[in-house]
C-alpha cells in the first residue's frame, strides 16, 4: 500500500479550463482536457489516493508581466472584455491560428495560474510532480505577439519566477513543434537550460529549431534544438533523447527540471507528422521523471495534441506514470466521449516505413545528435 500520507503526484485541473472555444473548427480544442479528466475518472486514477488534486487560480497581471510586454497584455484584455483593438494584428491575433475572442484574457490568465499553482507545488515540496495538462500549449507565445495558438506563455511564467527566486532550471518541450517562445524567453541567459525535441523547422511550424539554434550572450551554449525527420517513430525518437537529454540534463545540473509534453507527435495527429505512439511517449515522460528526481522534482504542462483520442489516452497514460497508478490495459466501456478506443497502447500503432525511409529518418536523427555533440558536449564537459 502507498502511504497515504504522502502524495506522489499532483494534477491541477478544473472544468473550467476545458470549456472556451478559439473559433469554429479551430484544431486546438480545450474540451479535449475534459475529455481527458473523464478518461481519469473512469480508469479509476482520480480515485487514487496519493494523487493529489489540485485547482487552478487565475494569474495576476504582475506575473503575466513577468514575460510579455505590458501593451500587448492590455489589448489581449480589452478583446477578452469584447473591445476592439485596432492594432491587434501587430500582437499577431486574427483571423487563423490566434482569433479575437471574448474571455480571452481570463481563460488564458487561468491557464497560466494552472501552471503557477504546479510549479508551487513541487516547490514547496509537496508532491515531486505536478501536472497542469492545460499549460504548454502556450509554448509559442512571444514577448509581445500571440503565435501558434499560444497567447501568454505560462510556462515561461513559471520558470522566469523560478529564476527570479535564484533557482536554475533546465526545461524539456517534446511537443512535436519547437517551442520557440519559451527557447526565446531565455535565450540570453545561463540560468535556464532549453532543449527542444521536435519535427524540423524545415517542414512544420514555426519554421525555426534548428541546432544552430544555440543561444546568445550569457545564453550562448543553453539553448538546445533536436530537429526530426517526419516519420520519425518510437525507436529512433527515444534513442535520440536518450543521447541527448539526459546527459545535458545532468551537465547543467538544474535546481528543478521543467517539461512540456506535448502529444502532437502522436501518429494520428492531424497537424504534424512525427509517428510516436502513445506507449512510445508514455516512455518518454517515465524517462523524464526519473531525471526529475536527481533534481528537486518535475514540472509538468501539457502542449499540443489534436486528436483527441491520443491526448486523453496519453495524458492520462502520463498523469499515471507520475502517480505510480496501474491503468488497465484497456480504455473503460464507460468512457464514450471519443469513439472507437480500445486499449491505451497503440496496438497495432503506425505501419514500419519501408525501408529507405527508415534509413533516412534515422539518418537525419542521427545528424541531429553529431550535430548538438558537438556543439555542446565539450563545452558541458560530457
Ligand atoms: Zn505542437
Amino acid at each position: 500500500m502507498p502511504d497515504l500520507a504522502k502524495p506522489t503526484a499532483a494534477l491541477v485541473y478544473s472544468n473550467e479550463l476545458s470549456q472556451h472555444v478559439l473559433s469554429p473548427n479551430h484544431p486546438m480544442r480545450p474540451v479535449r482536457l475534459r475529455y481527458m479528466h473523464e478518461l481519469m475518472r473512469a480508469s479509476g486514477l482520480l480515485d487514487w489516493p496519493v494523487l493529489l488534486q489540485d485547482v487552478p487560480r487565475l494569474a495576476s497581471r504582475e506575473e503575466i508581466l513577468r514575460c510579455h510586454d505590458a501593451d500587448y497584455v492590455d489589448a489581449v484584455r480589452v478583446i477578452g472584455s469584447g473591445g476592439i483593438v485596432p492594432s491587434m494584428h501587430a500582437f499577431g491575433i486574427g483571423p487563423g491560428d490566434n482569433p479575437p475572442r471574448k474571455g480571452m484574457y481570463d481563460s488564458t490568465a487561468l491557464v497560466v495560474g494552472s501552471t503557477l499553482v504546479a510549479t508551487e507545488l513541487v516547490r514547496s515540496g509537496q508532491v515531486p510532480v505536478a501536472f497542469s495538462p492545460a499549460g504548454g500549449v502556450h509554448h509559442h507565445a512571444m514577448f509581445n505577439r500571440a503565435s501558434g495558438f499560444g497567447v501568454f506563455n505560462d510556462a515561461a511564467i513559471a520558470i522566469q519566477g523560478l529564476t527570479d527566486a535564484g533557482l536554475r532550471v533546465a526545461y524539456v518541450d517534446i511537443d512535436c513543434h519547437h517551442g520557440d517562445g519559451v527557447q526565446a524567453a531565455f535565450y540570453g541567459t545561463d540560468r535556464v537550460l532549453t532543449i527542444s525535441l521536435h519535427e524540423s523547422g524545415q517542414w512544420l511550424f514555426p519554421g525555426s529549431g534548428f541546432v544552430e539554434e544555440t543561444g546568445e550572450g550569457e545564453g550562448t551554449g543553453y539553448s538546445v534544438n533536436v530537429p526530426f525527420a517526419p516519420y520519425t517513430q518510437d525507436d529512433v525518437w527515444l534513442r535520440t533523447f536518450d543521447e541527448v537529454v539526459p546527459p545535458l540534463v545532468r551537465a547543467y545540473s538544474p535546481d528543478l527540471l521543467f517539461v512540456q509534453l506535448g502529444i502532437d507527435t502522436h501518429f494520428t495527429d492531424p497537424l504534424t507528422h512525427l509517428q510516436l505512439t502513445t506507449q512510445g511517449f508514455t516512455e518518454a515522460v517515465s524517462r523524464l521523471l526519473a531525471l526529475g528526481t536527481e533534481f528537486g522534482g518535475t514540472v509538468a504542462v501539457g502542449g499540443g495534441g489534436y486528436d483527441m483520442g491520443a491526448v486523453a489516452r496519453a495524458w492520462t497514460m502520463a498523469t499515471a506514470e507520475m502517480a505510480g497508478f496501474a491503468l488497465p490495459e484497456q480504455v473503460p466501456g464507460s468512457f464514450d466521449s471519443v469513439t472507437g478506443l480500445s486499449a491505451f497502447s497503440d496496438e497495432p500503432g503506425p505501419a514500419p516505413l519501408p525501408e529507405d525511409a527508415a534509413q533516412e529518418v534515422e539518418q537525419y536523427a542521427g545528424r541531429s545528435v553529431e550535430a548538438v555533440k558537438s556543439a555542446f558536449f565539450t563545452r558541458f564537459g560530457i
